[in-house]
């Protein structure tokens, strides 16, 4: 995992390595090598027939993404800052992962080895990256400072309530922010919740829909107002991903 996490950072220094990794000797792709990447493994062409060096490329793009999101995405940092602060400071190296995984899957969370899994084949794009990085970040919190239980359903239904708030449906309200009157950006932005909650338990646990309805709507009162550690819901492409991120030191996070 260092060897890898050491490769993300030389790509980001050498930006250009990316294009001439893949090269052609004799007919046989393979990859260049070079100073800045011996540590990038030497693919033959037979690997790419294989899929293989589309699944490394995929890998390394992911890994990239999440990199750049840690450094610059303000909602990641403050999530890393409010981590660090609960006592459960999050390595990069051991901490997040770039997986493939089934087709339907972005990401999760592994509390048995406190691991964020991003997936390379399915979770392509930076943007995408940041809110599964949040999401799972968000559960990372719970399992750290709120004891979460991922056994107990409605502890797993609050904890997908929380995720589903602070890192998903606050976008949606900024997309039907225009058509929408104030009362029905509520109603809308809740039942977006629930049912973003429900797809999430639904996925995690092997429950009848009925019993993940109930058990999100038995936690709903409770853990859709609750904030922590990002403080409001983050509107899209608005100024409060920023706010959220500066008055993160007021609630005592820190990323440094
Ligand atoms: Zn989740």
């Amino acid at each position: 995992m260092k060897r890898k996490f050491q490769r993300i950072k030389k790509l980001n220094l050498h930006k250009q390595t990316l294009q001439y990794m893949m090269t052609e000797v004799n007919g046989v792709m393979t990859y260049t090598q070079t100073e800045e990447n011996q540590q990038i493994p030497k693919l033959l062409f037979t690997d790419y027939l294989k899929g293989k060096g589309k699944e490394n490329i995929a890998k390394i793009k992911c890994e990239r993404n999440v990199y750049k999101c840690i450094k610059e995405s303000p909602l990641v940092k403050l999530m890393m800052g409010a981590l660090k602060a609960s006592g459960c400071a999050v390595d990069i190296r051991r901490h997040i992962a770039c997986e493939e995984c089934a087709p339907t899957v972005s990401g999760g969370y592994d509390p048995i080895l406190n691991q964020v899994i991003i997936c390379h084949n399915t979770t392509t794009k930076e943007g995408i990256v940041q809110g599964v990085l949040t999401h799972e970040m968000i559960h990372m919190f719970d399992y750290c400072q709120n004891h979460l239980d991922f056994k107990n359903i409605d502890h797993l239904a609050c904890t997908e309530v929380r995720a589903a708030n602070l890192a998903h449906c606050s976008f949606i309200s900024a997309w039907i922010n225009g058509d929408a009157s104030p009362i029905n950006i509520k109603e809308a932005h809740q039942n977006c919740v629930k049912s973003k909650a429900l797809s999430s338990v639904l996925a995690a646990r092997n429950v009848t829909k009925l019993e993940a309805i109930d058990a999100i709507e038995r936690v709903f009162p409770k853990c859709y107002p609750d904030l922590e550690p990002i403080g409001r819901r983050i509107r899209r492409n608005s100024a409060d991903m920023y706010k959220a991120y500066k008055e993160g030191f007021y609630y005592g996070y820190d990323d440094s």
